[in-house]
C-alpha cells in the first residue's frame, strides 16, 4: 500500500497544489483545512507522514503538533512543518515539540517532495517499529514480507526477497557471495548451493526491480552491494 500523507493547510490553493503533486508521486492523501480537524484526522487516519502548516485558523499548527506528539497513538508519525519567512521562533518551537522537518514558504514542490522522501526514508526511532527499507521506488516491509515498487507488490521468490533484504540492510556495505549465501541460504548452503547460485538470483532480482535493479552493484571477484541513495 502506498504511503498516506495528511496535509493540514488552510490555504486551499496551496493545499490543492501539494495534494496534486503528492498524488502524482503515488502517495495517498488526506486534506484538512484547519487545526482541529487536522488533529482529528491524524488520529483517525494514522498517516505515514503529516504536512502541517503552522498558521491555521482556530487551533494553530504548533498546538496541533503538540497534540500529535503527546498522544502515544500518533507520536511516531513524522511531521513536516510549513512555516512562513520570519517565523523563526515558531519553527524552533515546532522542532522542540517533535516535528521532524520544515519547509519555508514560499517553497518549491520539488523541495517539499524531497523532504517527504527523506523523512519517509529515515529509520523510525521506536524500537518496536517493523523493519522497513526504502530506496528509489522500492519499499521492503520485512515484518509483512512485502516488497513494493511504486506501491505495487513485486513478485519475488522467498530467496529473492531475503537477498534484497540482506543487501538493503547492509546500508551500502559490500557483501561477499559467501556472506550472502550464508544469510539467505543458511543451512541449505552447506549442502549443495554454489556461490554462482547467488549470481543467478541477483540476475533475476535485478530484472524484477527494473530501473532500481541498477542499485545492485557487482563488486568484481567478491560480491555485491546495494546503492541506497
Ligand atoms: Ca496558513
Amino acid at each position: 500500500m502506498n504511503e498516506k500523507i495528511l496535509v493540514i493547510e488552510d490555504e486551499k490553493d496551496i493545499a490543492g497544489m501539494i495534494d496534486y503533486n503528492l498524488k502524482k508521486e503515488g502517495y495517498r492523501t488526506v486534506l484538512t483545512h484547519d487545526g482541529l480537524s487536522g488533529a482529528a484526522a491524524a488520529l483517525r487516519e494514522r498517516p505515514d507522514i503529516i504536512i502541517l502548516d503552522l498558521l491555521l485558523p482556530g487551533m494553530d499548527g504548533l498546538e496541533v503538533c503538540r497534540r500529535i506528539k503527546m498522544d502515544v497513538r500518533t507520536v511516531s508519525i513524522p511531521i513536516i512543518m510549513l512555516t512562513a519567512k520570519g517565523e523563526e521562533s515558531d519553527k524552533v518551537a515546532g522542532l522542540e515539540l517533535g516535528a521532524d522537518d520544515y519547509v519555508t514558504k514560499p517553497f518549491s514542490v520539488k523541495e517539499l517532495l524531497a523532504r517527504v522522501r527523506a523523512v519517509l526514508r529515515r529509520p523510525a526511532a521506536a524500537a518496536e517499529t517493523p523493519e522497513v527499507y526504502r530506496a528509489g521506488d522500492i519499499k521492503l516491509d520485512c515484518s509483512r514480507v512485502l516488497a513494493l515498487a511504486k506501491g505495487k507488490p513485486l513478485e519475488l521468490t522467498a530467496r529473492e526477497f531475503e537477498l534484497l533484504k540482506a543487501l538493503m540492510a547492509a546500508g551500502g556495505k559490500m557483501l561477499s557471495r559467501e556472506a550472502l549465501l550464508d544469510k539467505v541460504w543458511g543451512m541449505d548452503a552447506a549442502l549443495e548451493v554454489e556461490t554462482r547460485t547467488v549470481d543467478v538470483h541477483i540476475g533475476t532480482l535485478r530484472k524484477k526491480l527494473k530501473s532500481d535493479g541498477k542499485r545492485i552493484i557487482t563488486v568484481k571477484n567478491y560480491g555485491y552491494r546495494f546503492e541506497n541513495q
